[in-house]
């Protein structure tokens, strides 16, 4: 392996980020950072944080910058050699602003960001399922649709920004999970030399 990759897993809720970086994770031996679960173990485990994200997290709203910038500074900090995997992350424009003088300032550029891409409807289906086996607060039908306009209004900007540092790739999403993650290694393969 050259580089140790470093990865930012892109696109809507729903699309399969976590599930597919917890796989490319174990493959590459390179730690997952989900911001979403950051926050929700903060919030069962009632932190000073956790208190402050919950509304946000709750209602499918962004949780203000400044509680979550320090959080992926100090892990993006502490891990070097084998690389990462960030999901949920950045979010913003001014996230990204944010990440790239710390990427700089730690010398581990980005190698590349990862955009799974899948129909809005296809991924409102996926949620109200996930809804349903596991419970989670914030996939109920309105909020559902709230992070979703989140997503559209916020976060897609974020993908010009990397698009125009010639870092971006796009997947197909909307496939069977196994042949998504098939897709994915080959793609690291090409991309990263793997
Ligand atoms: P996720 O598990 O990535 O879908 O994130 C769940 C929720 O956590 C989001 O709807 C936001 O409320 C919050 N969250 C996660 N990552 C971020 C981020 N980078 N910026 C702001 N809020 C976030």
């Amino acid at each position: 392996m050259s580089d140790p990759p470093r990865l930012i897993m892109f696109g809507p809720p729903g699309a399969g980020k976590g599930t597919q970086a917890a796989i490319l994770s174990q493959w590459l031996g390179a730690p997952h950072i989900s911001t979403g679960e950051v926050l929700r173990r903060e919030i069962s485990e009632a932190t000073e944080l956790g208190k402050q994200a919950e509304s946000y997290v709750k209602d499918g709203a962004l949780v203000p910058d400044n509680l979550l910038v320090s959080i992926v500074r100090e892990r993006l900090v502490g891990s070097s050699a084998v690389g990462w995997i960030l999901d949920g992350f950045p979010r913003t424009i001014s996230q990204a602003r944010f990440l790239s003088p710390v990427l700089s300032e730690i010398g581990q550029p980005l190698s590349l960001v990862i955009c799974l891409d899948v129909p809005r409807p296809v991924v409102v289906d996926r949620l109200i399922e996930r809804q349903a086996k596991e419970g989670r607060e914030d996939d109920s039908e309105a909020t559902i649709l709230r992070r979703l306009d989140v997503y559209e209004s916020q976060t897609l900007p974020v993908l010009k920004l990397y698009d125009d540092e010639g870092k971006l790739v796009r997947v197909d999403g909307n496939r069977p999970l196994e042949e998504v993650t098939v897709e994915l290694k080959e793609c690291l393969q090409i991309h990263l030399a793997l």
